[in-house]
């Protein structure tokens, strides 16, 4: 068994980037092939800004590499949910506990950073404009079009990583091989990115550490902090049907549907119809598929193997522990990286598995219950049963988020307590219920017998 040490990473996104550098701290040689020019040189997205969340472990994998503090200058901390009625009221829900934060980073800013931080490593080479075409898995032989020349290359790296995303073209030459399960799902929404500007004389227009949410039962709109004032929004909006990206056609539609429903929304969005007819409409897949690996040649990473929708804010996070996980694996590496592979893939399935379903789920919460009185005294419940056992009761919100338990465990634990609470509301009309007696000795006996199914015990990967 040698150790191949001439590594390809097809796709130079988030993740691809991120691998690069954790894989050449081990000593490899890494060629990155990205389909789009340098986007340090080239605008992207027609210049307009992009964020994501960070959580917990996308900050892990970030601090494995020295640039935590270096991300963390450039991440607004969003603190809790800022729901948005119809009548312009704002209700506010803490994401944790005091302190915790979900931080808005610009997508862009990111993956420039990443770059950044590998240029001067000369075990990091990134190829821009090359597009992978074709990847035969006997040979090993990769097709790039060579965007800049127009022509096609050929390449023979002894590892292929595929990072290159949700319509991956890695995991299209796996899909040829057999027994290899692909399963794709379409949400039957799409999205569109929209911009609250800064303020005339600089400033956010909104509050600005929070998340805000303009939640309308079958749609939404959400919008996160940048560092330069501006909030990109999102609507999450069906494709068809009486309230659709179908039914607005022109910028009365919009507007008057904007008004009725978004009212407080309007007066900060000068370039709404602007924004609305020239952004593009994103569709929004759920992606899973199994084995991630073929032989000793290929790994699938990040969204290329397991595509999540973005509700829970979790898609990069997800991608970034791929790597976490894969790093600390590494430790043991005995120069087999086949068995590495199939052991890497069997341990991550099941999380990307539930941390998919999870998002799927959050869609409902985010854009119906958290207008819901009765979800909003739940979750005030919650954070007391928290306070009130510690260690024996942690949200899932905060198991997914704030913390690196596995996600197959979160959700696990999540559906269990969530028969709990079931049970628990019915004896609630009102915060104060909390501490009637019959409340707190249905807790006792529910978390007894909480504790007695199954706890997380950490396993060395
Ligand atoms: C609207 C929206 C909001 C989101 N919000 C969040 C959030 O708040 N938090 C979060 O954690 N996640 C979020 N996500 C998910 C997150 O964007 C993805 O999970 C993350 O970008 C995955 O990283 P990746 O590197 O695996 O794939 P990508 O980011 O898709 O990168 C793949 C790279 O490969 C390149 N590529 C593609 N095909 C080829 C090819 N044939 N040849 C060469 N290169 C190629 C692409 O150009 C790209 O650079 C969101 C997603 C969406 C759509």
């Amino acid at each position: 068994m040698t150790e191949k040490k001439n590594i390809a990473i097809m796709g130079a996104g988030l993740v691809g980037s991120l691998l690069s550098l954790y894989l050449a701290k081990r000593g490899y040689k890494v060629d990155l092939y990205e389909r789009r020019p340098d986007m340090r040189v080239s605008t992207l997205d027609g210049g307009r800004s992009i964020n994501l969340a960070l959580s917990d472990r996308g900050w892990k994998a970030l601090r494995g590499i020295g640039i935590e503090d270096e991300v963390r200058q450039v991440a607004i901390p969003m603190y809790g949910r800022v729901m948005h009625d119809e009548q312009g009221n704002l209700t506010y829900q803490p994401y944790g506990k005091e302190g915790q934060a979900i931080y808005s980073v610009s997508r862009a800013g990111l993956n420039m950073a990443l770059m950044n931080v590998s240029e001067p490593n000369p075990d990091i080479n990134y190829h821009f404009n090359r597009q992978v075409q074709d990847v035969n898995l006997k040979t090993n032989e990769v097709t790039l079009r060579n965007h800049d020349d127009v022509i096609d290359e050929t390449i023979t790296p002894d590892l292929i990583f595929g990072a290159d995303g949700a319509f991956s073209m890695v995991r299209g030459a796996l899909q040829k091989t057999e027994r290899f399960n692909y399963q794709q799902s379409y949400l039957e929404y799409g999205y569109k990115e929209l911009t609250i500007p800064p303020a005339e004389g600089g400033g956010w227009l909104l509050e600005k550490n929070a998340l805000h949410i303009w939640p309308r039962g079958n749609y939404m709109m959400i919008a996160l902090p940048n560092t330069d004032g501006s909030f990109t929004c999102t609507l999450f909006f069906p494709y068809e049907g009486e309230r659709s990206f179908a039914a607005i056609k022109n910028d009365t539609d919009l507007l008057n549907f904007f008004l009725e429903v978004f009212p407080d929304a309007v007066p900060l969005m000068p370039d709404l119809a602007q924004d609305y007819f020239c952004n593009p409409t994103g569709s929004l897949v759920t992606i899973k598929c199994f084995p991630w690996s073929y032989e000793d040649k290929v790994l699938l990473i990040g969204d290329a193997c397991h595509a999540v929708v973005p509700f829970y804010g979790q898609g990069m996070n997800a991608g970034f522990e791929d790597i976490t996980v894969l790093d600390k694996m590494l430790d043991n590496f005995d120069g087999d990286w086949q068995s590495l592979f199939k052991a890497f893939e069997r341990k991550r399935k099941p999380d990307a598995d539930a941390i998919a379903d999870l998002a799927v789920m959050n869609f409902v919460e985010m854009r119906d219950k958290v207008a819901d009185p009765r979800f909003l005294l739940r979750k005030k419940v919650e954070a007391k049963i928290s306070e009130q056992y510690p260690g024996k009761w942690n949200t899932l919100y905060s198991m997914v988020t704030f913390s690196d338990l596995p996600y197959s465990y979160a959700l696990e634990t999540g559906q269990q307590q969530d028969k709990i609470m079931k049970k628990v509301m019915k004896h609630i009309q009102t915060i104060e219920d909390y501490n009637k007696p019959e409340v707190q000795q249905l807790l006792e006996k529910q978390l007894i017998r909480k504790a007695k199914l199954k706890t997380y015990q950490p396993q060395e990967a």
